[in-house]
């Protein structure tokens, strides 16, 4: 029978099985963070539309298409948030960061959302983890970020990676370069597609993103912005890939990498990843040394990235699910059970207190089906708990069972090793 009910268009549920490979996830970007000094931030769910159309920029598949904008009931238009960069940069303003000693190095984690056709890999409610470096225009900045990403990654297992690396230069660069790419569009307007051709004016650098076959013959004698970086810009994306060199971080620079946020300048970066087909980037960020300014914050430079935790799960597969922690079931269907049923609840909180999983009945089953019930949890131990008082342990895995010291449990399960 079909549920009269089900999750919206694009979202899930997190059932418990997949709940462990995301707190995993999470757990391994926490302890990355923390060891770094990226604190955790927390920004609210929604913000004032207007942060996003100005943060994001108007012209953005984001703020054009994607955003869940709604009217609340005192007629303010708010937004679901699409990305966490500018709700941390309104933070950093709101809160007068810039009087902290800089950078503000600052982590998050949390559900995004965008108005989306769903797919693989592509939701409409999905998971981001991020880092923020905020106040400090130095290329270590950069350098420290994108290993930061590169950690997590390579921690977690993702298999696959590759990093590409470019840089957008500085606003006034860019402006500069962005009319030496409208002049080249305009003058192949007839080979575009219909969608970059409408927005060659006003966004111009999506056109390297296309997937149009006459957009990409074109793009292909596009000038580039790396190629054209120039003084500073030129030293600080030379100075990245120095310090990423000694590093041993592994990169290609790919002078045509864009990202789909205005308030990028000079470095950005994308970890993709060969398992993922369509949607291939499990993470990217890069410098936005404009955006707290536009903000109404002081001229600030910065730089971060987001990852998203679907792709990453899908990149590693499933297989996550399958590593339950190990745990033991206490059955206690004995007699009349009053005194074991006790005695059951006391040994699984002394197991819990030790740090060991344990569980017992809860549904008045048999014997029978009380290891039938263990089996299917998946326990690796059972203790039967016997009107005697004794009890006997079987180890699952090899149906071996045999007397066991209830006053020794913790010891007896784990072999003194925890
Ligand atoms: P894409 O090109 O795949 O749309 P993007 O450029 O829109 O990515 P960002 O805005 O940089 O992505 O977001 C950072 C990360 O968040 C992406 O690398 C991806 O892992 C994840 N992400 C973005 N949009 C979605 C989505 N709709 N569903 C799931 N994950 C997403
Ligand atoms: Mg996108």
């Amino acid at each position: 029978m079909a549920a009269k009910y089900q999750a919206p268009r694009g979202t899930f549920d997190v059932l418990p099985a997949a709940a462990r490979g995301r707190a995993r996830i999470e757990a391994a970007a926490a302890a990355i963070f923390a060891r770094a000094g990226y604190e955790p931030l927390a920004t609210p769910v929604f913000e004032d539309t207007e942060l996003f159309e100005r943060g994001v920029g108007k012209s953005t598949d984001i703020v054009r298409k994607e955003m869940f904008t709604f009217e609340d009931k005192g007629g303010r238009s708010l937004t679901l948030r699409p990305e966490g960069t500018a709700p941390i940069c309104r933070a950093y303003v709101e809160h007068g960061m810039h009087k902290l000693a800089q950078p503000v190095k600052l982590s998050y984690a949390g559900p995004f959302f965008r108005h989306e056709r769903p797919q693989a890999g592509r939701y409409r409610q999905f998971h981001q983890l991020g880092a923020e470096c905020i106040g400090t225009d130095s290329p270590l900045a950069d350098a420290e970020v994108i290993m930061l990403l590169s950690d997590l990654l390579g921690e977690l297992g993702v298999p696959g990676v590759e990093l590409r690396l470019g840089s957008l230069g500085s606003l006034e660069a860019r402006r500069a370069y962005l009319e030496d790419l409208k002049a080249h569009l305009h003058a192949h307007e007839g080979e575009l597609s219909r969608d970059v051709r409408e927005r060659i004016d006003i966004n111009p650098l999506r056109a390297f993103d296309s997937d149009d076959e006459g957009t990409r013959g074109v793009m292909a004698s596009a000038p580039t912005i790396v190629g054209s970086l120039q003084g500073e810009d030129a030293e600080h994306f030379a100075a990245v890939r120095e310090l990423l060199d000694a590093a041993g971080i592994v990169y290609t620079v790919d002078p045509t990498l864009v990202r789909g946020l205005d308030y990028y300048t000079r470095t950005i970066f994308s970890f993709v990843c060969d398992q993922l087909g369509a949607q291939s980037e499990v993470g990217g960020g890069g410098r936005y040394d404009g955006l707290v300014e536009q903000l109404g914050g002081p001229a600030t430079p910065a730089i971060g990235w987001a990852a998203g935790i679907e792709r990453i799960l899908l990149a590693l597969g499933e297989e996550e699910d399958a590593k339950a922690q190990r745990r033991v079931f206490i059955s206690h269907a004995t007699g009349a059970g009053k005194i074991s049923r006790a005695k059951a609840l006391a040994l699984a909180t002394e197991l819990r207190h030790a740090g060991i999983a344990a569980e017992f009945d809860l549904a008045g089953r048999s014997p029978k089906g009380q290891l039938k019930h263990a089996d299917r949890i998946g326990a690796s131990w059972v203790v039967f708990l016997e009107d005697s008082g004794e009890g006997q342990l079987r180890d699952m895995a090899s149906g071996e069972q045999r007397a066991v010291d209830l006053g020794n449990l913790v010891e007896e399960i784990t072999g003194g090793e925890l």
